[in-house]
């Protein structure tokens, strides 16, 4: 565990010592040094680590760094330890894993993840979030950027392998279709995300909300929501009901999708009416496609949301 230097311990540190009501809370790390223990993420730690969901110690944090929860920046921090353990859990962590973290914060979830690994990389745009977590998290690799400008294909194709994150709910889809159409594709991911997000990404055929999202991300993915996350397990609350989201990598993907900005252009262009039937919606928008109707058996008649995954691969294909 890295010791606060000393000119910090006086403001943040003394501020946590005040929040915490036991005096050996007083300083900030990961939670446990023992690797790998399902104990830890559900939330046990030694004396003298402030637990940083601990919604005292994050307003104390606050208050020190005098900072504001930035709402453009979706900064909506975790205070419940059980769905820190589920989240981490869900990781199901290895010794050889390269954990990627979207947005630390304060640090909740990364100090919960350093307990099990310390191969792990943190992207944060925050400067004053970035500056705290240089102090108490010395050996976390730390990227000062916007998650939207960095470069995923270097990172992924460096090792990066899972990605665990507490998404702000401002960048949250348009990361996740980012990750999807970078290579290689990370084996899992995990993400707290905005509930009607996450039902977007599970939908199925049928459904009035599958859509693009869910066609991008189960083509290569199994996605699950593996819990419904209340508003009041934030601080500050958000107005909306989260969701946590495991991505597991499919062994083959659902269908061959040779061409991806085709099969994209595709799902995106059609889905902007979606309620046209596709026979029509092609017609107009993307008449180059409507001969694959026939040779992929979709009735014209058919609306784009009954299309399973696997019938528009084909017709990108077609
Ligand atoms: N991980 C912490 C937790 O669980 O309590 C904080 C999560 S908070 C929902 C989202 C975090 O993402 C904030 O720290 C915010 O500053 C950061 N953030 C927001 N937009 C970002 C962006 N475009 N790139 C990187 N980080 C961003």
């Amino acid at each position: 565990m890295e010791k606060v230097p000393p000119e910090t311990k006086s403001r943040e540190a003394v501020a946590i010592a005040t929040a915490t009501e036991r005096s050996g809370e007083a300083t900030i790390g990961p939670e446990h040094s023992e690797r790998g223990s399902a104990a830890n993420a559900a939330g046990q730690r030694p004396a003298g680590v402030a637990k940083l969901s601990n919604p005292s110690v994050i307003r104390a944090l606050l208050d020190s760094l005098e900072h504001r929860p930035n709402k453009g920046l979706g900064q909506n921090y975790l205070i419940d330890g059980n769905i820190l353990g589920i989240i981490v859990a869900a990781a199901k962590i290895k010794p050889d894993d390269q954990l990627l973290e979207i947005g630390p914060g304060l640090g909740a979830l990364t100090q919960v993840l350093l307990a099990e690994t310390d191969k792990l990389i943190a992207i944060e745009k925050d400067r004053t979030m970035v500056s705290h977590l240089r102090t108490h998290f010395q050996t976390l690799e730390l990227l000062e950027t916007d998650v939207l400008d960095v470069n995923l294909n270097e990172l992924f194709s460096g090792g990066v392998n899972k990605i665990v994150a507490n998404l702000p709910y401002s960048v949250g889809s348009r990361f996740i279709v980012n990750a999807l159409e970078a290579a290689p594709l990370p084996e899992k991911m995990i993400f707290m995300i905005q509930k009607e997000v996450a039902d977007r990404l599970t939908a199925q055929p049928g459904s009035k909300t599958f859509g693009p999202l869910a066609i991008w991300s189960q083509l290569n993915y199994e996605v699950k929501n593996i819990k419904n996350v209340s508003p009041t397990c934030f601080m500050p609350a958000p107005k909306v009901w989260s969701a946590v989201v495991r991505f597991e990598k499919r062994a083959a993907p659902l269908a061959e999708v040779p061409d991806y900005a085709r099969f994209k252009r595709l799902v995106k262009t059609v889905f902007t009416q979606r309620r046209k039937q596709i026979g029509s919606n092609l017609r107009n928008n993307l008449p180059e496609f409507f001969q694959g109707l026939e040779k992929c058996g979709i009735d014209p008649a058919t609306r784009p949301e009954q299309i399973p995954i696997e019938q528009w691969a084909a017709l990108a294909r077609s």
